[in-house]
């Protein structure tokens, strides 16, 4: 099996998954993530299912196996606090229509930010996470949800391997999986050079068969920071031979590697997004060559200045 790479690409009302595809292709993809709306909002239109037969064929043709193609449920979810019972319900109401909307895409993963407990402490955030997840999959669903490695920015939870083990053993449901986020781990203090001993530890305490997504970013800062901010490959702390052994390492080959990497700004201080550089990163992994002039190659070729 070939490396199995992509990046967040949209998903709009009009083009729908159609759109998301074409996008992966452009890229040079092979798989790719989307947010079935706005990723800061909960609101959601209807799927048209004429959109998805076009995108299945699209991606026969071009050989992307839809199994490994994601979706990212929106950030603003959080189970970890229920001190107002309305929002709690509302984000396990909205996790069982999501994962509704993914089995009617076709979908079978879908990624989820386990949540901050703001407040009530560690204990309690896990626990009211357990509590939902237990709820959201209470029967047996097509789409898994993958809990995701955080970077333990303010109070949020998944922020280091026992936390993560709490949930999964917890929820006990064979429809819970992990999704590991290379930025998050670094800056949660996992040294990124020795990835085989994380993966070691995580095949000893989960299971490395829970691994069904990895995000691939570089960070714009050192371990243990708790920053998560992401940087573009090899233009962070991790660095691209790294970065390029965690993608390139056997033990996960068949996990689908997904790029959430920044958009191309006018220069280091605009926050203006301009372009993806998905394509040029996707490149530079296949041919495992770093261009230290990838940015300022972009602003140039496409006027970015
Ligand atoms: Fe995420
Ligand atoms: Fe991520
Ligand atoms: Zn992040």
């Amino acid at each position: 099996m070939a490396l199995i790479i992509g990046s967040h690409v949209s998903f709009s009302k009009n083009g729908q998954l159609l759109n998301s595809v074409k996008e992966a292709l452009d890229y040079g993809s092979n798989t790719f993530m989307f947010y079935t709306g706005a990723p800061q909002n909960t609101n959601r239109c209807d799927i048209d299912d004429s959109n998805t037969i076009l995108a299945d064929n699209l991606m026969k043709e071009n050989g992307i196996d839809k199994d490994n193609v994601i979706v990212h449920a929106p950030y603003i979810i959080n189970l970890a606090n229920d001190s107002k019972p309305e929002s709690y319900d509302f984000a396990i109401n909205f996790l069982k229509q999501e994962l509704d909307r993914c089995e009617k895409l076709g979908i079978k993963n879908m990624v989820l930010h386990p949540g901050s407990h703001v407040g009530l402490g560690e204990k309690t955030g896990l626990n009211n996470i357990v509590n939902a997840l237990k709820i959201i999959l209470n029967k047996k669903r097509y789409t898994n949800i993958l809990i995701e490695t955080m970077a333990g920015k303010g109070s949020e939870l998944g922020k280091n391997m026992d936390e993560i083990k709490y949930i999964i053993d917890n929820v006990n449901s064979d429809n819970l999986g992990v999704c590991l986020d290379t930025c998050h781990l670094s800056d949660s203090g996992v040294d990124m050079k020795d990835f085989d001993l994380y993966l070691d530890e995580f095949d000893k305490k989960i299971g490395l068969d829970k691994i069904k997504c990895i995000h691939i970013n570089d960070s714009m800062n050192k371990i243990g920071t708790h920053k998560d901010r992401h940087a573009n490959i090899g233009f962070g702390e991790i660095g691209f031979d790294t970065l390029i052994s965690i993608i390139y390492n056997e033990r996960l080959k068949n996990v689908p590697k997904i790029l959430e990497t920044p958009y191309i700004t006018k220069d280091d201080n605009s926050k203006e997004r301009l372009y993806a550089p998905y394509k040029e990163e996707i490149d530079m992994i296949r041919k495992k060559e770093f261009n230290s002039n990838m940015i300022n190659d972009i602003r140039n070729n496409h006027n970015i200045n």
